[in-house]
This record gives C-alpha cells, sequence and structure tokens, in this order.
C-alpha cells in the first residue's frame, strides 16, 4: 500500500503491476516510466519492469490497514488486463467484501474484460468503478460500463486528448478530468474541459477537476474558473452510505449542491 498525490482518491494498492498498451490514453503511460525506474532501483514487486505481474503477497494487505482508506486498486496495472487470471480476481474481491470499511477505486480500459468479469460476480458495495474516456473514441467504454450494476460508476477523462463532444451522463455518478502531464504530455484545451464542465451541471454529476498537466504540472495548477473543483460522487440512489476517516459516515443526497468546490456529501456522525 502506498500514499498517492492523485488528487482524487488517498492511497494505492496494487495485487498486480505492468501492463499493455491499448489505447490512444496510454501513449505517455506513467506506470510505465514508474515501473522501468522502480525495477531499475531494484524495488519488490517491479523485478520484471512493465511487464504484466500478479503480486499474490500483496492481496490481503488492506485487511491489515485499521483506518478506513479509500483505495484506488492498481496505479500501475490494469486490473481486467488480458492476462489477469479471474480466480486472482475472485481473491481480490475477496479482500474488498471483506473490509467494508474501505472504498475500491476501480479505474480500466479494458471494459469488456470488466463486463466479462462481472457477469457472473456481484460489485461489492464499497466498489465504485469507472472507465477512462480520454476521446471519442473510448466513449464507446461508458456504455459498456453503463451495463454492470456498480454502487458508483465514474468517468476519468484523463489524458484528455480531445474534444469528447456529447457524452451520455445518465447513471454516471462523477466524472473527473484532467490534462497530460511530463514530457511529451499532449495539450488539453480549457474549452473542452468547460463543455463537460456543462453536461456535468446539467445532469447534476460531481465534477472533479485534477490538473491542466503539462511539462510542468505543478505550475499549471488544477484551478478552472478561478477556484478548484472537487466533488465527489453521490450514490446512485442517495442512500449509500461510506464510512470514512474519524468515525464518521458520508451519507450521500441528492438533494445537497453538486459540481461546486464543496462537493456534494454530507458528514453524519454515527454511532460506531
Ligand atoms: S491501461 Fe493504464 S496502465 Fe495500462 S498501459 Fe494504458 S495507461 Fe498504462
Amino acid at each position: 500500500m502506498s500514499t498517492t498525490k492523485i488528487e482524487w482518491t488517498e492511497s494505492t494498492w496494487n495485487p498486480s503491476v505492468g501492463c499493455t498498451k491499448v489505447s490512444a490514453g496510454c501513449q505517455n503511460c506513467y506506470a510505465e516510466c514508474m515501473a522501468r525506474r522502480l525495477c531499475a532501483m531494484g524495488k519488490k514487486g517491479y523485478e520484471n519492469g512493465f511487464k504484466f505481474t500478479i503480486l499474490p503477497e500483496r492481496v490481503k494487505l488492506p485487511l491489515t490497514v485499521k483506518k478506513p482508506t479509500r483505495f484506488f486498486v492498481n496505479s500501475m496495472s490494469d486490473l481486467f488486463h488480458e492476462e489477469m487470471p479471474f480466480e486472482f480476481l475472485d481473491q481480490i474481491f475477496e479482500t474488498i467484501k471483506n473490509t467494508p470499511k474501505h472504498i475500491y477505486q476501480i479505474l480500466t480500459k479494458r471494459e469488456n474484460i470488466l463486463q466479462k468479469y462481472f457477469c457472473n460476480h456481484p460489485v461489492p458495495d464499497n466498489v465504485w468503478l469507472g472507465v477512462t474516456v480520454e476521446n471519442k473514441e473510448a466513449k464507446k467504454r461508458i456504455d459498456i460500463l453503463k451495463t454492470i450494476n456498480a454502487p458508483i460508476r465514474f468517468l476519468s477523462i484523463e489524458p484528455l486528448l480531445d474534444d469528447v463532444g456529447q457524452l451520455d451522463l445518465s447513471d454516471i455518478d462523477w466524472v473527473i478530468v484532467g490534462g497530460e502531464s511530463g514530457p511529451g504530455a499532449r495539450p488539453m484545451q480549457k474549452q473542452w474541459v468547460l463543455d463537460i464542465k456543462d453536461q456535468c451541471d446539467e445532469n447534476k454529476v460531481p465534477f472533479f477537476f485534477k490538473q491542466w498537466g503539462g511539462a510542468n504540472k505543478k505550475q499549471a495548477g488544477r484551478t478552472l474558473l478561478d477556484q478548484t473543483w472537487d466533488a465527489m460522487p453521490n450514490s446512485p440512489k442517495g442512500q449509500l452510505p461510506l464510512v470514512l476517516d474519524d468515525g464518521c459516515l458520508f451519507a450521500r443526497t441528492a438533494a445537497a449542491p453538486m459540481g461546486g468546490r464543496e462537493g456534494c456529501n454530507v458528514r453524519v456522525r454515527t454511532q460506531e
């Protein structure tokens, strides 16, 4: 488990590492660059560089974390990679089911394998499922995501490479937008971001603006229209409570404001 600078999560859990490129969004893959660096440093788990590798010794790690935590599962891989054995996915989801105090954010560019796995498996209540939508072509992933009955469905529109046009945001609970960062980063136009934000506002979908990106992402920052946009999901029915840190529940309410920097969640004290 690792702490992370990714703005929309709290920690990362990588029961597999390594991947292969599947679409335009993969061109400057951060995980590839990092895996090769960690391999050169002799870091455990990265002996195979960026080759897809399952790490069974990590599968029960969340059981050792006492504090309720929001985990991004596989920041260094794709959980639904072609070489991922479904038996190993079963073990991962067993850990997820056995740790209801945690939230698991799972993002993939392999929507067909995601669908195939969840044909025969229920999605645990503490899982948020998302797909990457980096350009118009990747919008087909949204329709597949909607076929899966997940408590939260989200879109990561990062790296935003193109004007994605009209999005069908019905049954989508959260949208993250961000530009590519690092050497060779492909530029993102402000109007593309504003168009997505407008659609989120119209559809009352929480909008999270992660970053402008570019060669110096720190300098480019993450403000849009002079503020940050850090909204988090409502549950589909406005009912699903999320246990978070400091002994509180996050009670999501459809009546709360959405799309603003305060997000759309109301924190309430629990008896637990
Ligand atoms: S799917 Fe993700 S981890 Fe895999 S190559 Fe593409 S960007 Fe990298």
